[in-house]
């Protein structure tokens, strides 16, 4: 028997934020259940309790600063490698 819970696609949950990996629903112990990270433990995983996607999605919010607002931006270098940005006509 398998420890943890795979959770249904129909369930809406963030993905990891460090790893991007749909999180799991495991038991943690006697105290209930985590949502949690299936790749490190030491991403988040929520309180031991009830399985709360809402506080897993609470944390794991993509982190803006890694995706900038730039997909409108066209990225074009040369030959030694200098990199010119800039929006398709
Ligand atoms: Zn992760």
């Amino acid at each position: 028997m398998r420890g943890y819970i795979t959770i249904p696609k129909s369930v809406p949950c963030r993905n990891c934020k460090y790893c991007g990996s749909r999180p799991i629903v495991a038991l943690s112990g006697k105290d209930g259940y985590v949502v949690k990270c299936p790749v490190n433990s030491n991403h988040y995983q929520t309180p031991a309790g009830l399985i709360d996607i809402d506080d897993w999605n609470a944390y794991n919010i993509p982190n803006t600063e890694l995706e900038p607002e730039r997909d409108q931006l066209v990225a074009c270098y040369d030959s030694k490698l200098n990199y010119t940005f800039f929006l398709p006509v």
